[in-house]
Formats: structure tokens, sequence, C-alpha cells
């Protein structure tokens, strides 16, 4: 067994880390606050080949493969979050069920540009009845001719307004029961009867839109169909064990980046006449927080490498990303802690992913002012 990634994995990694910390962390936070879509750092993104990282060249991607999608994803979650959930769902809920499920005419006319970074992709399961019991949905996509008719509503859909097309879900057999006669479709955000409507106000991840979508007489070619009529479920939850890989990557990300704030601060704040990291108690905060990012890390990749092996990795992505999910949670608690009463002022705003800007952590707290 072999640990060590490739050179082009590592290459792709740090082009990602570097990217991450010269063009996304400057603005971040303010992005954040205002909710505010990074056009142009989505557009470079695309440019760097980091919109369709696994897919093939010969469709517009990278062909790197999965192991280098989340070690990259990785390295953008560590500086923004929001950005690489925008990222992540392009790359992991877009180009992967197109790849796998599409004709050869739905390759050629979406995934190239989508793998490319030309376009954005988005993906258009839940319905506000419809979240973890995802084969309860309502929308209906009924054959007329040679075209199916979109009629229902799709909530939390992320990218959902800044997409050029989505992969709708919808009921082609409305009678059938839960999780069957589901067909999937790529629509075309343009086309009359897609509708963007809400966007949610979320905690995090500000930057990237969620917004709900509703289908009114949405009128789409039958040649949109992705896969075979009524097969959509099973499209649907073979994209969620990709998407797992991209959720547990970023995850690791956010948990990084709370890591690396934590040790850094707290070698520079002192209490009791040293630096607080000399105290046992932030050290085995910080070796808890190293620990649980090591195993999610080692459980994210595993899965992102049996995928690239060809095999099946529902339980392993599924896994990867509870812990990694949790590891998250944890070291944000964490962070805040170890930050003391700053971890809870919004003045020391980190950013999406909890990397305080340096700026802001000398010109308004010195680590050697007292405590108020
Ligand atoms: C930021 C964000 C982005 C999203 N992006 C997308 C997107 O791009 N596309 C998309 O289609 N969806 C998206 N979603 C939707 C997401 O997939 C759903 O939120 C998720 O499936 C859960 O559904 P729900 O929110 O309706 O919760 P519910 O299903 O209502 O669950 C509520 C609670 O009940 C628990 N629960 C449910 N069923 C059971 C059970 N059988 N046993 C025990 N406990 C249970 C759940 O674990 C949860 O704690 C997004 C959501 C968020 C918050």
């Amino acid at each position: 067994m072999d640990f060590r990634p490739t050179e082009e994995q590592e290459f792709i990694r740090q082009a990602a880390r570097d990217f991450a910390e010269s063009e996304i962390k400057p603005g971040a936070s303010q992005r954040d606050l205002d909710a505010e879509f990074p056009v142009n750092i989505v557009k470079q993104l695309g440019e760097l080949g980091f919109m369709g990282i696994a897919i093939p060249e010969e469709w517009g991607g990278t062909g790197a493969g999965h192991m280098a999608y989340v070690m990259a994803l990785e390295e953008i979650c560590r500086v923004d979050a929001g950005v690489g959930v925008i990222m992540s769902v392009n790359n992991s809920l877009a180009c992967e069920p197109i790849y796998k499920f599409g004709s050869d005419y739905i390759k050629e006319n979406f995934l190239r540009k989508l793998a490319s970074g030309e376009q954005l992709g988005s993906y258009a399961l839940t319905e506000s009845g419809a979240g973890t019991d995802a084969g309860s949905i309502k929308a209906t996509a009924i054959k007329d001719g040679n075209e199916y008719i979109l009629n229902g509503s799709k909530a939390f859909v992320t990218n959902g307004d800044s997409c050029d097309v989505t992969i709708a879900y919808a009921k082609t057999d409305p009678e059938a029961p839960s999780g069957k006669g589901i067909s999937a479709f790529v629509v075309e955000k343009g086309t009359p009867g897609f509708n963007v409507g809400k966007h949610e106000d979320k905690l995090g991840i500000r930057c990237s839109d969620c917004v709900s979508i509703t289908f009114e007489d949405c009128r789409v070619p039958a040649e949109n169909l992705l896969g075979e009529e009524g097969k959509g479920f099973k499209i649907a939850l073979a994209t969620l064990d990709i998407g797992r890989l991209g959720i547990g990557a970023q995850a690791i990300g956010i948990a990084q980046a709370c890591l690396d704030e934590s040790i850094s601060y707290s070698k520079e704040r002192e209490q009791f006449g040293k630096p607080i990291s000399y105290f046992q108690a932030i050290q085995w905060k910080l070796s808890d927080m190293a620990m649980e990012i090591e195993a999610s890390r080692l459980l994210i990749l595993k899965a992102a490498w049996m995928r690239d092996e060809g095999m099946r990795h529902t339980m392993e992505s599924s896994m990867g990303k509870l812990l990694a999910s949790e590891t998250a949670m944890r070291a944000a608690l964490q962070a805040v802690q170890i930050h003391g009463g700053y971890g809870y002022i919004r003045e020391y705003r980190w950013s999406a992913t909890c990397a305080m800007p340096r700026s802001l952590r000398s010109t308004r707290a010195p680590v050697r002012c007292r405590d108020s």
C-alpha cells in the first residue's frame, strides 16, 4: 500500500493551495458577509481545470481522477468553503452524472462546457416535502411528443441561480410509488418556465447561492433525458455517492483551517506570561483536532481511490462524509475555545472557513491585550 500522492496529484493540490491563498483569500470574509457570488474566481477555477477534475480530457475535464479532486477541493475549502461548494456541486453533482449516464448528445452539448468551466451546473432533487426521503418527490415530467413538460418546485438548489444548466429530477410516472418512476433531465436555465425563486439566507458558505426553482410548464427536449426513463432515482443516489466525497473534502478543509488558525493564535496569544500553546489543555485540543482530521482525510481519500479504481464506495464515502462533517464541527468548536472571548466577537470574524484575516487579528485585537 502506497500512501504517497503521485506527482500529478501533488502538483494539483499545490496549485489549488496557491490559488486559494492568492486569489480566494483576499475578500473571502466580505463576500461571505455580503453573500456575493464570486464570478471571477469561478471563471478562473474553470481556466485552471478545477471544475471537472476527474472528467476525462476528451470531455473537457482535467482527467486527473477523484483523489486529485478531493485534494484540490480540500485546499480551496481551507480558505473558502463557499467557493468550494460551488466547485464541488459542478464537479460531483453536475458533471459526474452526465459523464456516467449521459448520451453522447448530452455529453457533447453539456459536459464539455461544464467540465471546462465555461458553464456552471447544479442539481435539483430536494423539494420542500422531500429531503432525506428524496424518493417522495412530487415534481412531474410528462412526455408530449419530442418533449417533456416539467412542473413542480425544487428547494435548496446550490448554484441554482448562477448555473447555466441543472440536473432536475421529476416523476415521469406520477402514480409510481416512492423512489420509482423518477427520471433525470438536463434543463437549461433560460428555458421558458424555469423560474428561480427565493435565495436562502444561509448561516455559512454564503457566497454560493442556494435557491428554490419552480418549473411551470417547462418544456425540455426528449434528448435531454439523462439515462433511461424511470431510472432517475438510481442516478440521483449514484450521484450522491460522489457528492459525499466532495462534502467530506469540504469539511476536512474547514477543519484544517480551524486547526491552522488555532495553532497560529495559540503561539501568539500570551497568558500567565507565556503563549497559551504551552498549556497542555490547549495542546490536547490541538492534537485531538489533528488526529480527527487525519482520520477523516484518510477515509475520504480511500473512498476517492475506490472510485478511481471503479469500485463501489457508497459505504466509504458515507462514513467519510459523516466523520469529516463531525470533525469539522468539533474543530470549529475547539477553535472558538482556543481563541477565547475573541472567538465569539464578530469583529474578529473569520472568513467562510474560520480563517481569520491576519490584518484584522493584528489591528483589532493585539494578542497581548487584556481580555475585557
Ligand atoms: C446549504 C445546503 C445546500 C443544499 N444543496 C442542495 C442541492 O444543491 N441540491 C439538492 O437537491 N438539495 C440540496 N440541499 C438539500 C439537502 O440535501 C437536504 O437538506 C437534506 O436532504 C435533508 O433534507 P431536509 O432538510 O428536508 O431535512 P429532513 O429530511 O426534514 O430531516 C429533518 C431531520 O430529521 C432526520 N430524519 C429524517 N428522516 C429520518 C429517519 N428516517 N430516521 C431518523 N431521522 C430522520 C434528519 O436526519 C434531520 O435531522 C441542500 C441543503 C443545504 C442546507
